[in-house]
């Protein structure tokens, strides 16, 4: 398994963090129970179909905290449920003649694989509801025992006013919730149309596990606290999700646990906001879904996509356009000329000695050495003002405003000669802002779309750079830009340097 970067960091050493908290709807200080310990849970994809893009909205806002952490050194063991036994799954599974294993293993697959190719890193653990049946039914069981849930035609039900703090996480006002209300065909006998489903009697036909309350399956609350328990204790410091898992999940998932235990469950909750489009939420039911597998024909890429997840803040929306792609796409090719041009010097290239006679280099030699204080500088300011924006709620807005910030001084020193040394430490200080960002090596990208179909041999390439320099000479910076964006598209970057221009493949 996975033991994050952040593992090599003694505990004592991590930074102090703060985080908003939807339970307090304020920032508040992380207090970990164990000091430069971070347990996690995140409530992850029910599998009937593939993930679209705005679920994995929030499981990139997921990769950021783990990363943040590791990066602030703590240490994180993150658990990620899969919903394998659900309605939907019920009917797919039943339609297709399948088993649920069956059913639910391609969609599994495809998870996996979109996180990986949006650069998530591996949770600790990813624990299927099929696999925890008996500490779902060990929790209702408990739950029944002390008076907080009942047995009923269609299953056994949450009895929600026995729990005062029901509400506290959403600020729902329960009294708009009233009694007699349509409710789900299976959930008719509940005592009170709040309360909610932990265990639902299986219908003919229908996958079921034995219970002392006949065969059936659990409710898919029930899931995420028999799991949380399982790998993180009763009690523990993060539960994140997307917002429209406040309320009823998290909601119900706090009453369950917390009746159950009779301790707090979560001391920090952690929500992000959604992926919106044309001013909606993004959703199957609403017919207005991407995949993974669709950006290439919107002329996007994966890595484009992680960049305009990453620039905006976790509370705020995001619209998905093609301009907000664009817009990460040159985002990203400004960083990798910078990366390119310091390559080229740390590795010796023409840029580490510049042109210019022999009385400009002498005078360039002083300038050097009185930058090489003011070089550290710059330095010591992306990696400090880096990760006090990542301590301040996860802040990448800020976090890539330093970064920016960085870029820009980085390419004046290089129009006046960076020493070899200097260059390296520059990549370095960009490797550690990517163990959170992810997104800056353009090798670790190297995307389908980019391969075959696009794929320029070294002559087609010098022909395209020539076209640019000369269309450059003629100042048709119109049909420069085209060339460049073409080149682009194939995997090339380029580097106008003063002797010319310099490509390689990315
Ligand atoms: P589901 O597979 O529907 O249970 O969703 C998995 C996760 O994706 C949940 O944490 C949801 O909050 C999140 N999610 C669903 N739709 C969106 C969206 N449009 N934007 C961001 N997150 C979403
Ligand atoms: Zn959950």
């Amino acid at each position: 398994m996975n033991q994050g970067k952040g593992a090599a960091t003694p505990a004592g050493s991590a930074e102090p963090v703060r985080l908003h908290n939807t339970m307090s709807r304020r920032l508040e200080p992380l207090r970990p129970l164990r000091a430069g310990e971070v347990g996690i849970y995140t409530c992850g994809p029910t599998v009937y179909d593939a993930p679209h893009i705005g679920n994995l909205r929030t499981f990139l806002f997921e990769d950021v905290l783990r990363r943040s952490l590791h990066l602030l050194g703590y240490r994180v063991t993150q658990v990620m449920n899969l919903t394998d036994v659900e309605d939907k799954i019920i009917d797919g599974a039943h339609r297709a003649g399948q088993s649920i294993a069956e059913f639910t293993a391609p969609h599994v697959d495809e998870f996996f694989a979109d996180l990986a190719a949006l650069g998530i890193e591996p949770a600790e653990h990813y624990p299927r509801a099929t696999e925890h049946i008996d500490g779902m039914i060990e929790l209702i069981e408990a739950l029944i025992e002390q008076g907080y849930a009942y047995t009923a035609e269609g299953g056994v039900f949450f009895r929600i006013d026995r729990f005062e703090r029901y509400g506290r996480l959403s600020g729902i006002d329960l009294s708009q919730v009233v009694r007699g209300e349509r409710v789900a065909d299976d959930e008719y006998g509940k005592d009170d149309v709040r309360d909610f489903v932990l265990w639902k009697s299986a219908k003919p036909g229908e996958p079921s596990w034995p219970s002392p309350w006949g065969d059936g399956r659990p409710g898919w609350h029930i899931e995420c606290s028999a799991m949380s328990r399982h790998f993180l204790g009763e009690t523990f410091d993060i539960h994140c999700g997307g917002v429209d898992n406040i309320f009823p999940h998290h909601e119900n998932e706090i009453a369950q646990s917390e009746c159950a235990h009779q301790a707090p469950f979560v001391r920090h909750w952690l929500h992000s906001e959604h992926l919106m489009v044309d001013g909606e939420k993004m959703s199957k039911s609403k017919g207005n879904i991407y995949r993974l597998a669709d950006l290439p024909q919107r002329g996007a890429s994966l890595r484009a996509l992680r960049y305009l997840f990453l620039s905006v803040h976790y509370r705020r929306k995001i619209n998905f356009t093609d301009a907000s792609l664009d817009a990460a796409g040159s985002a990203l090719r400004r960083l990798d000329e910078l990366r390119f041009r310091l390559e080229h010097v740390a590795g010796g290239g023409p840029d580490s000695t510049a042109d210019g006679d022999a009385g400009g280099e002498e005078a360039r030699q002083s300038d050097d050495r009185a930058d090489a204080t003011g070089f550290q500088e710059v330095l010591d300011a992306l990696r400090r003002d880096f990760r006090a924006a990542l301590a301040d709620d996860l802040n990448l807005s800020a976090g890539l405003a330093a970064l920016f910030r960085f870029v820009k001084e980085t390419n004046r020193r290089l129009e006046a000669g960076l020493e070899t040394r200097q260059a390296a430490a520059a990549l370095a200080a960009l490797a550690e802002v990517d163990r959170v960002l992810g997104v800056l090596d353009p090798e670790a990208w190297l995307e389908p779309t980019q391969s075959a179909a696009a794929w320029l041999g070294d002559a087609e390439i010098e022909a395209l750079v020539e076209r640019r320099d000369a269309a450059r000479a003629e100042r048709d910076w119109t049909e420069a830009d085209r060339l460049r964006d073409e080149l682009s598209a194939a995997g090339v970057v380029l580097e106008d340097t003063p002797g010319g221009t310099l490509w390689r493949r990315s």
